[in-house]
């Protein structure tokens, strides 16, 4: 993988100075070094159809990882004569996780990763070495060191991933789903309710978009954001160890929802300028009310 996530990163690299597939996406900074860890072309592409970021992040990326928790299982029922539950129940929330990547990759083109980061080694390489390794460090431990916390341990902390999990999808598809249908769209009961927002294109255009603030994104800024950490920390709870190996998913997540937390915010600060303000007024928490 680090052989396909060096070759590909170099090959998109010099794609962008050769033959960029949409020129005026392409970001240049004063540094080499810069853009090949950061990209230049925004979602390059080989011939027509050929989606490099989606191919690399989307499809390699996230299917890897529960190739990985299969070959745990596997080593672990060769060098032990059995499986252990807790495996399983990490093995089947990573299967949730990717399958719902699959079955809403619709939603997908329209988050952070396609639709702003440019392609380069840190997206690239980050998808192919790091987070397959990073992400599936609790299956890797319970291959080589099985442990066997008590059956209510584990209805506790399967439970609550399934929790995360389920705010962490509701949030991402109440925002989809509203600003599909605008006005007429219901949540939770009541007419969804907006901030109309403007903003200027590059071609000098005003474009109109809805900046919702009732239901999960009334409740916190990136309410989507808090469901995937409590899944991420319940699902290396489900590991039953205090092993700071263990914990290197849900550290890892904290830290990149953090950053893109900031920076989308800056972004969206500087795109819809007074509108964000009133959002940010209306919803003041970022994470969860009351706290933070
Ligand atoms: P979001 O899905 O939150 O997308 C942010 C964008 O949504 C903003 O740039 C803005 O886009 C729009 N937006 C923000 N607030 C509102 C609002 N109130 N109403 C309408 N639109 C709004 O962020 P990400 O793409 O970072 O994340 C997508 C999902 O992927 C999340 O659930 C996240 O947890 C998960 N994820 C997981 C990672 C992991 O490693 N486990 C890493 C990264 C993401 P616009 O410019 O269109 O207004």
């Amino acid at each position: 993988m680090n052989v396909v996530g060096w070759t590909i990163s170099s090959v998109a690299f010099i794609k962008a100075y050769v033959s960029p597939s949409h020129r005026d996406d392409c970001k240049f900074s004063r540094s080499s070094i810069y853009d090949f860890h950061m990209g230049i072309e925004l979602n390059p592409r080989l011939g027509k159809d050929f989606d490099l970021k989606l191919f690399t992040n989307g499809h390699l990326g996230m299917m890897i990882w529960t190739l990985i928790d299969f070959s745990n299982m596997a080593f672990q029922y060769q060098t032990y004569g059995r499986i252990d539950k807790s495996l399983i129940l990490v093995t089947i929330l990573h299967i949730l996780y990717v399958g719902d990547f699959y079955v809403n990759e619709a939603w997908y083109l329209s988050t952070i990763d396609i639709a702003h980061d440019h392609y380069g080694f840190y997206l690239c390489w980050g998808s192919l070495v790091f987070l397959p390794v990073v992400y599936t460090s609790q299956a890797q431990y319970l291959g080589m060191h099985p442990t066997s916390p008590s059956d209510a341990y584990l209805a506790i902390t399967f439970g609550t991933a399934l929790l995360g999990y389920a705010m962490f999808r509701a949030a991402n598809d109440q925002k989809g789903y509203a600003r599909r249908l605008g006005n007429q769209a219901r949540i939770w009961g009541k007419p969804a309710e907006f901030i109309h927002a403007s903003y200027l294109t590059l071609d000098g255009k005003a474009r109109a978009s809805l900046l919702l603030c009732s239901g999960w994104w009334g409740w916190s800024r990136h309410a989507n954001y808090v469901g995937d950490l409590i899944f991420s920390y319940s699902l290396c709870a489900v590991v039953g160890s205090t092993k700071l190996v263990v914990w290197t998913y849900a550290m890892f997540v904290t830290a990149v929802l953090a950053h893109r937390c900031l920076r989308d915010e800056k972004r969206m600060s500087a795109k819809y300028g007074a509108a964000w303000d009133e959002y940010c007024r209306r919803v003041p928490w970022r994470f969860v009310p009351g706290i933070l």
